[in-house]
């Protein structure tokens, strides 16, 4: 049987390492979600749309050509033939990506493409909105939750950039946090039937392990 196992929650969760986990245990595709919404805000800023103009943001949210891998063990995204796999985890779309994902426009544009992706099943996918939005019907839902300390320190380590310090991540986190549980379009919430993991004590294997289970049952 192949299913859509959806993994949602906030940044710095674990969720991506754990998503791809999963997907590589099963014999699963991967889909990054967060990846599109932060390559679109990448092409955004190149083409040099003001972000905080949601109706500008909105006239071109269907233009950029967003191509994704979704093998988990090659990762990659590309817009418009050029790859973005390193620019889209930079300050300037990170700082951005808030203000263009609560463009309504561009979430029906990018939830499209979502489920065209998933269709057929046999993938993980990991967002902010799946069990909720993209595939309500979903089997599978997870929604991965840790400590605010615990997710900036894994964020930090994940930027790997001395001069980035716990505290400034953490005030960032905070405020990405802020922006995507309050927006009006989708806002990060638990789907009422998928299940938390609190993955604060949790090693890698063992949330893992915990979803692996979820889909065995
Ligand atoms: O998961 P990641 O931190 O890369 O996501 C970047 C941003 O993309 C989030 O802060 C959120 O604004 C947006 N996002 C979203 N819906 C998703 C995935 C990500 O709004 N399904």
């Amino acid at each position: 049987m192949t299913l859509i196992i959806a993994m949602d929650g906030p940044s710095g969760s674990g969720k991506s390492s754990a998503a791809k986990g999963v997907a590589r245990r099963l014999g699963y595709r991967y889909l990054d979600t967060g990846a599109m919404y932060r390559a679109i805000t990448w092409w955004m800023l190149e083409q040099g749309v003001d972000v905080e103009d949601a109706a500008a943001v909105a006239a071109r949210a269907d233009e950029a050509l967003i191509e994704m891998s979704t093998d988990p063990d090659a990762p990659g995204i590309r817009v418009g033939g050029v790859d973005v796999s390193g620019p889209i985890r930079g300050r300037e779309v990170t700082g951005a990506v808030s203000a263009v994902s609560r463009v309504p426009e561009v979430r029906a544009s990018l939830v499209a493409r979502q489920r065209e992706i998933m269709a057929g099943g046999g993938i993980v996918a990991e967002g902010r909105d799946i069990g909720t939005v993209v595939a309500p019907d979903a089997p599978v839902k997870v929604f991965l939750t840790a400590s605010e300390e615990a997710r900036a320190l894994r964020r930090a380590r994940e930027i790997a950039d001395p001069a980035v310090s716990v505290e400034a991540t953490l005030a960032d986190q905070a405020r990405r946090d802020r922006l995507d549980s309050t927006r009006t379009a989708s806002p990060l919430t638990k789907a009422d039937d998928a299940v938390e993991i609190d993955s604060t004590e949790l090693g890698l294997d063992e949330v893992i392990d915990a979803v692996v289970r979820l889909v065995k049952e």
